[in-house]
Parts: C-alpha cells; sequence; structure tokens
C-alpha cells in the first residue's frame, strides 16, 4: 500500500510556523517512505473559511518546498458525509439528542458533586419517540452523538476500554474512550464538526499515516473507534509535539504570529524555516539545513520530545545567514537578477558578499555600493584623506584579480609606513562607505581601477 499522508488546516487563516512543523513532518515521511502527499482543506465551517487562506496556504506550502499531490475541500464532500451519518444512523451509532448547552452544563455540574465522571450520561437514549416528536414541536432540532464502543450490553453500564495505538511518535499511547463523552458528530443546524468528516475522508483518500500535533491525541481514541464503526481500519498515528515561543505561548492561525508570509516578507529562506520547524525539539541539533532532501535524510520522528518545544525566533536569522553564506551562485542566480544584480560581475560579487547577508535582499545595497559608490561618502579625518588620495595614486594598472589588493596594499604599506588598522580602516571606508562588510580583496577587482579612483575623497 502506498503510503499516504495529509496535512489538514482550516483555512481560516495564514499557516504559521508550528502548522509548518506538521505540514513538513507529514511531507518528510512521505519522502523518505516514496508516499504521496494530500492537501485536505478541513472547510466545512463554511462561514470561517476564505478561499483566499486556502489558496494562500498552497502558497506558502510550495514556498517552504512542498509540492502536494492531490488537493481536497471538505466543502465539496457534503454528500460523502451525509452518506456516512446514514450509515451509522442505520447501525443505531448516531443518536439524536435535544439538550441545550445549559441543560448540559447543570448536568455536569450534577455529576461533579456526586463525584462522578463529567461525562455525558446518554440521557438521550432514553427519550422515547413522543419525547422526541414533542421537542420538535417545540422548535428544538437534535444534534447527533456518536455512541462510544465502551460498554458491553448495556450503554449505561460503561467500563474501561482501552484504545491502544503506536504512535508514530510518541510509542505506546492508550486512550480509554469510558473517559469519554460520546462525542457530537453533528450539530443542531446540520453543519459537521471536524471528527467525523476527518475520518471520513482519512478513509477514502486511503490515508495510511495521521501525523499531526499531540492536541490532538485524545481525538485519536475517538477516531479509531469511528474508523471501525465505519468498517475500515484505523490507519497509523502520529503526534508531534507543539511549539511555542520564548514565553510558552501558543502558535494562532488568528493572531498570525510567525506566520509564513510574515517569514516570507522578512527575508528569511524557506529552508531556514523548514530547518528550524522539522529539527527543534527533537534529537536532532537545530542547523541550516539547504536542502529538503537533506531534511529528510535526518528526519526521525521518534526522537521528537513529547513536551512542547519552545523556540526563539531569532535563531531563524542565526540559520538564514549560514544557508546565504554557503549558498552557490546557481541558486541565488534569479533572485539576484530579480533584484537587478546581474551580468559577468554578479557571480563574484555574489561569491565576495554573501558572507555578509542576514537576508538575500540585503545583496542589492553591497551591489549599490560596488557599482555606483558608497551611499554616503564616510567622513575621513584631513590626514586620513590624504592618506587614501595618497594610496590610489599606487593603484596597479588592470587586469585585476584576487590577488590585486595584497601587492596593493603592500606597495601602499611601503610608501606611507602605515600597516594594520590605520592603513585598512581609511581604504575600507573610503571605498565602501562602512567600516566592516565583505573582504577587499573580492571588492576591488569589481570596483575595478576607475571605480577605485571615483572613491577619491
Ligand atoms: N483540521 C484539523 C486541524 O487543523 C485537522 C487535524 C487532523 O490532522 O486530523 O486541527
Amino acid at each position: 500500500m502506498t503510503v499516504t499522508v495529509r496535512f489538514a488546516p482550516s483555512p481560516t487563516g495564514r499557516i504559521h510556523i508550528g502548522n509548518a512543523r506538521t505540514a513538513l513532518f507529514n511531507w518528510l515521511f512521505a519522502m523518505k517512505n516514496g508516499g504521496r502527499f494530500v492537501q485536505r482543506f478541513d472547510d466545512t465551517d463554511l462561514a470561517r473559511s476564505k478561499q483566499e487562506y486556502a489558496d494562500a496556504i498552497l502558497y506558502d506550502l510550495h514556498w517552504l518546498g512542498i509540492f502536494p499531490d492531490a488537493t481536497e475541500y471538505q466543502s465539496r464532500r457534503f454528500e460523502v458525509y451525509d452518506a456516512a451519518v446514514e450509515k451509522l444512523k442505520a447501525a443505531g451509532l448516531l443518536y439524536a439528542c435535544y439538550e441545550t448547552a445549559e441543560e448540559l452544563e447543570l448536568r455536569r455540574k450534577i455529576r461533579l458533586s456526586r463525584k462522578l465522571p463529567p461525562v455525558y450520561g446518554r440521557e438521550a437514549l432514553k427519550l422515547t419517540d413522543e419525547e422526541k416528536a414533542a421537542f420538535e414541536a417545540e422548535g428544538r432540532r437534535p444534534h447527533w452523538r456518536f455512541l462510544l464502543p465502551n460498554f458491553k450490553d448495556d450503554p449505561f453500564e460503561t467500563e474501561r476500554t482501552e484504545v491502544h495505538w503506536n504512535d508514530i511518535v510518541r510509542g505506546n499511547e492508550t486512550v480509554d474512550l469510558a473517559s469519554l463523552s460520546d462525542p457530537v458528530l453533528v450539530r443542531e443546524d446540520g453543519t459537521y464538526l471536524y471528527t467525523l468528516p476527518s475520518v471520513v475522508d482519512d478513509i477514502e483518500m486511503g490515508i495510511t499515516h495521521i501525523i499531526r500535533g499531540d492536541d490532538h491525541v485524545t481525538n485519536t481514541g475517538v477516531q479509531i473507534a469511528l474508523f471501525k464503526a465505519l468498517g475500515a481500519e484505523p490507519p497509523a498515528f502520529g503526534h508531534h509535539n507543539m511549539l511555542t515561543t520564548g514565553d510558552g505561548e501558543g502558535l494562532s492561525k488568528r493572531t498570525g504570529a510567525l506566520s509564513i508570509s510574515g517569514l516570507r516578507e522578512s527575508g528569511i529562506e524557506p529552508m531556514s524555516v523548514a530547518s528550524l520547524a522539522v529539527l527543534i525539539g527533537t534529537s536532532e541539533s537545530v542547523a541550516a539545513v539547504p536542502a529538503m532532501s537533506e531534511l529528510a535524510a535526518r528526519f526521525d520522528p521518534t526522537t521528537t520530545s513529547k513536551s512542547a518545544s519552545k523556540f526563539d525566533p531569532d535563531e531563524l536569522l542565526v540559520l538564514n545567514r549560514t544557508l546565504l553564506h554557503n549558498m552557490p551562485f546557481s541558486e541565488a542566480q534569479d533572485r539576484l537578477s530579480a533584484l537587478g544584480i546581474s551580468g559577468e560581475k554578479a557571480e563574484p560579487f555574489w561569491l565576495a558578499v554573501r558572507g555578509n547577508l542576514d537576508r538575500l535582499s540585503d545583496a542589492a545595497g553591497w551591489w549599490r555600493v560596488v557599482r555606483q559608490g558608497p551611499e554616503q561618502p564616510a567622513e575621513l579625518s584631513g590626514e586620513d584623506a590624504d592618506f587614501v588620495g595618497q594610496a590610489l595614486d599606487l593603484l596597479p594598472e588592470e587586469p585585476w584579480d584576487g590577488t590585486t589588493w595584497k601587492s596593493w596594499t603592500q606597495a601602499v604599506k611601503e610608501a606611507t609606513g602605515r600597516k594594520g588598522k590605520p592603513l585598512f580602516m581609511p581604504l575600507r571606508l573610503a571605498l565602501t562607505g562602512l567600516s566592516s562588510g565583505p573582504e577587499l580583496a573580492d571588492l576591488l577587482p569589481l570596483l575595478g581601477r576607475e571605480g577605485t579612483l571615483a572613491r577619491r575623497p
């Protein structure tokens, strides 16, 4: 059976780095197992879901390097869910309940005061047809609960019923179905909660491995029961830990915190995001991994910690610098070209400046320095300005190469007696306008003799 995974966000906002962790765990798992990746939009909530968010999520996934084999929308599949509802009703596994939220809350309090677990007591199962008709006549509409298989013969005599699975991430997991309320699958207004459409799709789309955040561990007990009630073998499950920011706060699509689009706009490389999103909270140390195939080789979900992983967004910038420092010209070329950096000098320019960049777009500033001179001429003392003038008089004729800087500054040293910082700093300031930056040995051939002379103070 082909390994098939899915990433199933609701398109109610932009995805963040925590969602990217889930998407990437699935993507890398599929990659390692020659599997398929289904992009599923859980958009049964028609009021909150938006196509523009679904489009934006696909864009973010592509940017990260995730290319789904199929894209599905739950909002287009209501008949399939309706058919599953009929099947469950016919089997007596989905029953109508008429309680209001207040009535349920009151019952919960009574159970607690009697030291009973605050689960739903299945009172609706006792309703006669007349009682149901009376509720309907009052204008009440039922919500529908799934009868959990946590009893032998009498649904009012529940008994410990363990559901086990060997979690891909967490190892052996157990949920006791007697500790849970029968879950509502369909609301009064006929809309679906997440559980039933999710399980129906997992069956129909041939999902073999469900990998998601550990906020779904308890749901898995219910879902395994539902798979079985619908006559399907449950897939394998894996629940990874969640990411939180340094102060322990969770991430939310709603607040837009650390959204993938925001990170992209701030110049963070996709592989910086992917490296952090995948490796944090695992036994692998977080490192800037330049390619998805290499990340796949390092990915081992079984080593993921069980507790939430705090991460520092500043770490993204550190990874970004490392990625850019090692990025070959061929990979940067198109993006440089879009910044107006092209021609025969583009490659040596890239190799000269990449070690000094926080973001690829910062290259544009250096290109300007190389092509047009410093944005603002550096302020030099009269003495230093004279020194620079003297040094420029000693510039050798072209052609220049990587050794020109050394031979020139050697000649300047001999002629002026200056060495070390008093020699190099005025030259750097005059040539670039800045006190730090790429190696001048690399920049000098890019400036050329004419360009260098034009920087005479
Ligand atoms: N739409 C659900 C969520 O975003 C999917 C959970 C799952 O992967 O089953 O939480």
